[in-house]
């Protein structure tokens, strides 16, 4: 199978005929359109005690692992029933600090966009709950060029380690509460995943308030490759999916 960057996003219907679903994900947030919702429950980010586990490159993107066999990183509160339990981590890019977000506000992209993707505990694992319509919550955290972020350096000074695809290394103590913004006004909308298999399984909670990433640290993610070890090497940027039909879906908003 080619990877998707090969085979990019506008050839995913092919394979994957979902592409072209009712909830697909990213979209674009038309701030305007968006209906603040007095119903929406404040966020519980309850990271008590996250446990990262190993850091991995997998082709498309790079995947902070955490152990997800307690509830000692979840989510809960804002839209969603129940508690969701932190799997993973990723972030998307661009090839230059222009581009590189998934979800646009008013059409206005970031440098990057961070996921934190949780799962319903009311099933049995991950593999199960991307089955279901309500099996995974992403929070979704856009970055935005500006100071250096310290919460993120550690994460940075790993990729030297998993330059090429299927490459490891263990990353255990990353606290990911160093990565969240003060604000958690968020947006939140029913979609999927962004890369394939697209599967139609996510509520998405995007936070308002970008965070910031220094065009220095940015630079650092453009050095890892989607090829394996010994390949001719392409970068890996530009691992973004564009914004899909928002089609007969409302986006709301946590705050007036
Ligand atoms: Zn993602």
């Amino acid at each position: 199978h080619v990877s998707p960057h090969l085979s990019g996003p506008e050839h995913w219907h092919k394979d994957f005929p979902i592409a072209k679903g009712e909830r697909q994900s990213p979209v674009n947030i038309d701030t305007k359109t968006a209906k603040h919702d007095p119903s929406l429950k404040p966020l519980c980010l309850c990271y008590e005690q996250p446990t990262s586990r190993r850091i991995l490159n997998n082709g498309h993107s790079f995947n902070v692992e955490f152990d997800d066999s307690q509830d000692t990183a979840a989510l809960k509160g804002g839209p969603l029933d129940g508690t969701y339990r932190l799997i993973q981590f990723h972030f998307h890019w661009g090839s230059s600090d222009g581009q590189g977000s998934e979800h646009t506000v008013d059409k206005t992209t970031y440098a990057a966009e961070l996921h934190l993707v949780h799962w319903n505990t009311k099933y049995k694992d991950f593999g199960k709950a991307v089955e279901q319509p309500d099996g995974l919550a992403v929070l979704g955290i856009f970055l935005k060029i500006g100071s250096a972020n310290p919460g993120l350096q550690k994460v940075l000074d790993m990729l030297d380690s998993i330059k090429t695809k299927g490459k490891s290394s263990d990353f255990t103590g990353f606290d990911p509460r160093g990565l969240l913004p003060k604000n958690l006004d968020y947006w939140t909308y029913p979609g999927s995943l962004t890369t394939p298999p697209l599967l139609e399984c996510v509520t998405w909670i995007v936070l308002k308030e970008p965070i910031s990433v220094s065009s220095e640290q940015m630079s650092k993610f453009r050095q890892l490759n989607f090829n394996f070890e010994g390949e001719p090497e392409e970068l890996m940027v530009d691992n973004w999916r564009p914004a899909q039909p928002l089609k007969n879906r409302q986006i709301k908003a946590s705050f007036k």
